[in-house]
Order: structure tokens, then C-alpha cells, then sequence
């Protein structure tokens, strides 16, 4: 998988800082953050480029609704040479894998010279399928889509693109990236609560929301 930055804001904590002004008094860029006054980080976008990205795994990135999306149209290009995602697995099970996927080569290569047309050929492609991606994200999505997709719940490929993302937004706006991981570290509380797994890293760091609840502390209030 390859990720790039396509375009991004300029200046975006001067924008920012200046938003805060209009709003109310000068705020830092990383109270915005800390604070959830986070509909200002919305002046904030992002572009990302990305290549390598299974048809499984976008179909998952399209349900971020808060973005704009445009993948490489399986109708209108010829997929006969389709590159695809490969898991991590063991013999034979990795064959075998592979294996289904020459088999999907083929089926596409007949149908395409029997003359079918791809918006047809393609419905033989697998999930696995590399797509190219053009994904657009104000700063505020994105904190969103990090959240969730860094999560030792999401899947592999995904977590795999939000930590591409993730560093490239730190190196633009560390300030508003810096404290942002899983939902957990983002927030300061796991929603995840008894769904929480074992190989979660920050098991004994971060309480589950029903964790607090537990202690009163919401009750209280
Ligand atoms: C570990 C994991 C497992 C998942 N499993 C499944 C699954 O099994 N099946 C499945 O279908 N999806 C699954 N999802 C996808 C998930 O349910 C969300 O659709 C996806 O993560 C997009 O999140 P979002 O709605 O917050 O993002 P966006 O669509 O970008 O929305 C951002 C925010 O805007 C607000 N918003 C957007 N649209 C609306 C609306 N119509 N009404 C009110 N508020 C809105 C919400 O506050 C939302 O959080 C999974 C996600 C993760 C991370």
C-alpha cells in the first residue's frame, strides 16, 4: 500500500487561530483539540492519494461518510493484470489463496476476450483487488477516522492505512495529531468496554467507559 499526501490546508493553525477570534477570543490550536471545540478543525483538509488499497478495505473507507471519495472505476479500466492484497498466512493456506486469485486472472482474461464487457468481467474480481483511491478529509473526520480505524478491533489493512495517514498528518499539524490514536487515547475512555480484546496495548492505561460509569463519576453529574 502506498499513501500520499496529495494537498493540504496552508497555514492551517493561523486559519485556525484566526477562526477562534471570530468565534470568540483567541484559542491554541491544541486547546481546539484537548477541549473538543473541534468543529474549527473542519477549516482543515486534507488529500490523500492512496494506492494498493484492496476493494474490501475501500469499501470500508466509503463508509466514512463525512469525506469525499473517488476510487478507480472497475467498468471503465481493464483488470485483467489486477495486483491484490496479501494477507499474512501460512502454508497452505496461503496457497491456496493464491491460487483462487490466478483463478479469478483467468476467469476475467476468457469472459473479457470472448468479448464480455469489463462492467461485467469485473463482477469475477476478488475483494482482494488493489483499487487507487483519492480521499479528501477535513481535520475533524479525520481524528474520526483514526480513532476508529486505529483500534486493534479494525481490520489489518485498515489500521495499516490509518497508521500511514496518521504520520502523515502528525508531520503536517502535530498539534492536532499528536495526541490522537484509537478511540481510548483520543478520548480517555475505551468505548469498546467488554469488547475490548486481550491484545489491546492499553488494556491497563485507559478505563472503558463502563469503567467510569462504575466508579459514579458520571452518576454524580
Ligand atoms: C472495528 C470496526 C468494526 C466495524 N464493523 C462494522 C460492521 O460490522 N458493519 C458495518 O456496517 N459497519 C461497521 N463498521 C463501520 C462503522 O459502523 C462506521 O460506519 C464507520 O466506522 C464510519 O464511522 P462514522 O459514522 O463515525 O464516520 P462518518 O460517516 O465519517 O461520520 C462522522 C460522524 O458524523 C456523524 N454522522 C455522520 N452521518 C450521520 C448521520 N446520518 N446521522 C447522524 N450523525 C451522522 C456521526 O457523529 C459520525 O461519527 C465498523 C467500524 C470499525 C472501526
Amino acid at each position: 500500500m502506498e499513501v500520499r499526501l496529495l494537498r493540504v490546508t496552508p497555514k492551517g493553525e493561523e486559519l485556525l487561530e484566526y477562526a477562534t477570534t471570530v468565534s470568540s477570543h483567541r484559542l491554541a490550536t491544541r486547546t481546539l483539540v484537548e477541549n473538543d471545540y473541534s468543529s474549527v478543525l473542519e477549516h482543515i483538509v486534507f488529500t490523500f492519494d492512496i494506492r494498493g488499497l484492496s476493494v474490501a478495505a475501500s469499501r470500508e473507507l466509503l463508509e466514512h461518510r463525512i469525506a469525499s471519495h473517488t476510487a478507480r472505476s472497475t467498468r471503465y479500466n481493464e483488470e485483467a493484470d489486477f495486483e491484490y492484497y496479501k494477507p499474512r498466512l501460512d502454508e497452505p493456506a496461503r496457497r491456496i489463496y493464491e491460487e483462487a486469485m490466478e483463478r479469478a486472472r483467468t476467469a476475467y482474461k476468457k469472459l473479457r476476450e470472448m468479448g464480455v464487457p469489463r462492467e461485467y468481467a469485473r463482477y469475477v474480481l476478488p475483494m482482494a483487488t488493489h483499487s487507487h483511491y483519492i480521499l479528501t478529509m477535513n481535520a475533524r473526520s479525520l481524528i474520526n477516522f483514526l480513532s476508529l480505524r486505529l483500534c486493534v478491533r479494525a481490520s489489518p489493512e485498515m489500521r495499516e492505512l490509518a497508521m500511514r495517514m496518521l504520520e502523515i498528518c502528525r508531520k503536517e499539524y502535530p498539534q492536532i495529531f499528536n495526541g490522537v490514536f484509537c478511540r481510548g487515547v483520543t478520548q480517555g475512555t475505551c468505548p469498546e468496554n467488554e469488547f475490548r480484546p486481550k491484545e489491546c496495548p492499553f488494556r491497563d492505561k485507559i478505563p472503558t467507559r463502563k469503567e467510569i460509569r462504575m466508579r459514579g463519576i458520571v452518576e454524580e453529574h
